[in-house]
């Protein structure tokens, strides 16, 4: 009985051994993801687990900075608000997808969905506005605007036609 023990334990260790020679020098680094430059995961794969844990937090900083909200003092550029939409609070991944779809969508498109509907993308403004001096039709609309953050984080207003009086 106590022989047995023995082989197994013998037979374990070397398994081990042999496992961990495997996964030595011959295994591959995982692919980077599909479509990033080279640029960004060369110097990713180089880093130590330090490194790549500071760069994790770096980049999770830097995504809820770009997603922060759109200051309401930073939206009224043109014309005067005389309504408005909170954009509704979607989860981050949401959030995302929601915004691409919106940049992506022509302008007849935007035009046709309705204000809760693009309460969804950002923040949604019923403006009426101003074209230029000797104008008796003077303040035009109101139109609807959506004001949003771009993919790269930045203030952007698309335009979503005339809104209902
Ligand atoms: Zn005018």
């Amino acid at each position: 009985m106590p022989d047995q023990v023995a082989t197994v334990d013998d037979t374990a260790t070397e398994g081990a051994v042999v496992l961990l020679t495997d996964g030595g020098d011959d295994e591959e680094l995982p692919p980077p993801p599909e479509g990033m430059p080279k640029y960004l995961w060369e110097p990713l794969q180089k880093q130590t687990i330090g490194g790549l844990e500071s760069a994790i937090e770096y980049a999770e900083e830097l995504l809820e900075y770009k997603q922060r909200p759109v200051a309401m003092s930073s939206t009224s550029d043109a014309g005067k608000t005389v309504a408005e939409k909170p954009a509704k609070d979607l989860a981050r991944e949401q959030q995302r997808e929601a915004k691409e779809e919106f940049l992506e969508m022509s302008s007849d498109e935007r035009k046709a969905l309705s204000d809760d509907q693009l309460a969804r993308y950002g923040h949604v403004q019923i403006r009426k506005v101003p074209c230029g001096p000797r104008c008796d039709g003077c303040p035009h609309g109101p139109y609807r605007f959506v004001v949003l953050r771009d993919t790269k984080g930045e203030v952007t207003t698309k335009y979503a036609g005339k809104a209902r009086e």
